[in-house]
């Protein structure tokens, strides 16, 4: 098997925050805490969890938007989270993002033209004033918009065109990874699918790996090879698609899926519902992290923190309930 193209190991990223009394005792949010896992060439990896789970902060990690508190991120080999500012220019070029929001991720003062050349430029990859031209022209029939349209601005687009216009400005660096975060949360279902098909043809044709942070899992379910879901800042399951989706085992991926809409007409899906809030990650619960809201805790959950371990081929979850499964499975 190839060396995967991204490596995270034990990674963790601690805000501080002001707290405590009269509000100066510094405090500190435990956004991620501990995250490992692999991407390979050509792969999506979805991270899903509910708002705050840590899953996005994860994706700034890997772009480097802020330093890490632990851990590693390593691409294609190499670490990159430890890398000065010149020696990460290079690596920038090869992971590039979508971000959720395509109304604040595109610069209303440049034309589509400049916004899509803009990384062109920037890495040196055009020959000439010719060569950037039929770059720029090329990555507009990628996403599937009218090459005219680069003589506009992004006010003059819908939602789902100006994502288009941030997906091709990800794919003129030529990357070989794409950090999608909630790329296509912002958009009405019909577009929403229209932008996943776009992502998945682009992927297959160009050979990118993908990671895909969402917390819609009807959107994950069509279009990743891979989902790892979060919690409070830890991963309590990885696995194929297939398998998170048939047999989930971690009791909190159950009740996240019993929320999916099923698509057949008449299949039914008994909805589990969590008691209580997600708890702060500032104070996260000791033990399970999960333990405040699992239907399944007992006396252990509340002392001792589940170690995310195989259920099966390449299926992992952390809760101790699953122990029997993970030594039968070693
Ligand atoms: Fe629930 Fe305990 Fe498993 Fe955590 S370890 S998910 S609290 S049963």
């Amino acid at each position: 098997m190839s060396a995967p193209l991204l490596e995270v190991n034990d990674l963790k990223k601690h805000f501080r925050v002001r707290g405590g009394f009269l509000g100066r005792a510094p405090a500190w949010v435990y956004a991620v805490d501990g995250v490992s896992f692999e991407i390979a060439r050509g792969e999506t990896l979805s991270l899903v969890g509910e708002s705050g789970c840590g899953k996005s902060t994860v994706g700034r990690a890997i772009l480097r938007l802020f330093d890490v508190t632990a851990g590693q991120v390593v691409l294609d080999g190499r670490r990159i989270d430890d890398l000065s500012a010149g020696a990460l220019r290079p690596i920038r070029r090869r992971v590039q993002v979508v971000f959720q929001d395509p109304f604040s991720s595109l610069n209303p003062r440049m034309r589509v033209k400049d916004i899509v050349a803009e990384p062109i430029r920037n890495f040196g990859l055009a020959a000439s004033s010719a060569d950037l031209d039929a770059r720029v022209a090329a990555l507009m029939d990628k996403v599937r918009l009218p090459r005219e349209a680069v003589e506009r601005w992004p006010h003059e687009f819908s939602g789902g065109q100006r994502q288009r216009i941030g997906i091709a400005r990800a794919l003129a660096a030529e990357p070989e990874l794409i950090i999608c975060d909630e790329a296509v949360s912002a958009l009405d279902v019909s577009v929403k699918a229209q932008i996943v098909n776009l992502l998945q043809d682009l992927q297959q044709e160009l050979g990118l790996a993908m990671l895909f942070i969402s917390h819609d899992l009807a959107v994950v379910e069509h279009m990743t090879h891979r989902v790892a879901v979060m919690y409070l800042g830890k991963i309590v399951e990885v696995a194929p698609k297939r398998r998170i989706f048939a047999a989930p085992q971690h009791p909190y991926t159950q009740a996240l899926l019993s929320a999916v809409p099923v698509p057949e007409p008449g299949a039914n899906r008994q909805r589990i519902i969590l008691k209580g809030d997600v708890p702060s990650p500032i104070n996260p619960p000791k033990g399970c992290r999960f333990h405040t809201r699992c239907p399944y805790a007992f006396d252990r959950c509340r002392v001792e923190e589940p170690k995310l371990q195989p259920t099966e081929a390449g299926h992992l979850a952390a809760c101790h309930l699953l122990e029997g499964a993970a030594s039968a499975a070693a």
